[in-house]
């Protein structure tokens, strides 16, 4: 069904519309978790070849330096710091594809799990885990059997060594400590989920840690404050929308392609226009206010 609806979409001709009307002066910034290495090439071929792919980087010196940038500009980033995204390496490398990772600090280079992909159980509690303060969450989290600073069986995170030798192909940023919705976290919480993520990065891997994704894109003003604090000069959403020299530098707009299992799917998603028409959904059934 998924397939059908998003080849329809694909040939409507409306993502070529987005991508020369909307896209076109903007630059795009994509959003995927754990991209599966075997849909990597097509889906770093065909943005390659319909945006002028940039890095993160590229992007916070154009707008320091008041550069212009290439017409359809495109970032491409990973949240989480997935074991997979060492499969990746080899395409990174072969096609010369920008990308940043966000890591979460304290969950790579361990056995310590991703608290919302511990257990299949846990999947379906997921989304009211992360609408209540966080020491609750922590608490309920514990009934699965997952505490965050346990190490596993299994590993879900890239290790230490796959950092190392990504990390000069990859921007390497960073994604909290533990993953928490930062807006569930008291203030003294936030702050060192925000601080101590960029401090152990830096440690750790010799990295320059200047730009914080923020957990499920849940943010407020004082989680933006405590980025300032800690010495981010950026910080990326997945607010709906496009971004160009002027944009707020700690409310980049972010859209999630989830990493897309068809190219239907990617170069529908890619062009913004789905979630485009889901943003208008949502707006026609509440009207009301953003959620930060
Ligand atoms: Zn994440």
């Amino acid at each position: 069904m998924n397939n059908i609806y998003f080849k329809l979409m694909r040939y409507s001709g409306f993502p070529l519309l987005f991508r020369e009307w909307v896209q076109r002066n903007k630059v795009t910034i994509l959003m995927f978790h754990d991209l599966d290495a075997k849909n990597a090439a097509s889906t770093f071929l065909w943005l390659k070849q319909n945006y002028h792919l940039i890095g993160l980087q590229e992007y916070l010196d154009a707008v320091q330096n008041g550069i212009s940038l290439p017409k359809k500009s495109l970032i491409l980033t990973f949240d989480d710091g997935h074991a997979g995204n060492y499969q990746l390496l080899p395409f990174i490398k072969q096609y010369q594809i920008p990308v940043t990772i966000f890591l979460c600090s304290d969950i790579v280079g361990t056995h310590r799990h991703f608290w919302f992909k511990h257990s299949k159980e846990l999947k379906s509690n997921h989304q009211h885990l992360k609408k209540i303060p966080n020491a609750e969450r922590l608490e309920a989290l514990k009934v699965f059997g997952y505490e965050q600073t346990q190490e596993y069986e299994d590993r879900q995170a890239l290790t230490n060594d796959e950092i190392e030798e990504m990390k000069s192909w990859v921007d390497f940023q960073s994604h909290t400590c533990f993953h928490p919705c930062l807006p569930q976290c008291d203030e003294a919480t936030a702050r060192e989920e925000i601080a101590v993520s960029k401090q152990h990065l830096e440690r750790d891997y010799g990295l320059r840690i200047n730009t914080i994704s923020y957990p499920n894109g849940d943010y407020t003003d004082r989680d933006i404050c405590l980025a300032k604090e800690a010495g981010y000069i950026c910080g990326i959403t997945v607010d709906y929308g496009f971004n160009d020299l002027h944009t707020d530098l700690f409310q980049l707009k972010r859209i999630s392609v989830n990493d897309a299992r068809s190219m239907d799917e990617l170069i529908v998603k890619a062009s913004g226009c789905y979630a485009f028409m889901k943003q208008l959904l949502k707006r026609k059934h509440q009207p009301i206010v953003k959620q930060k």
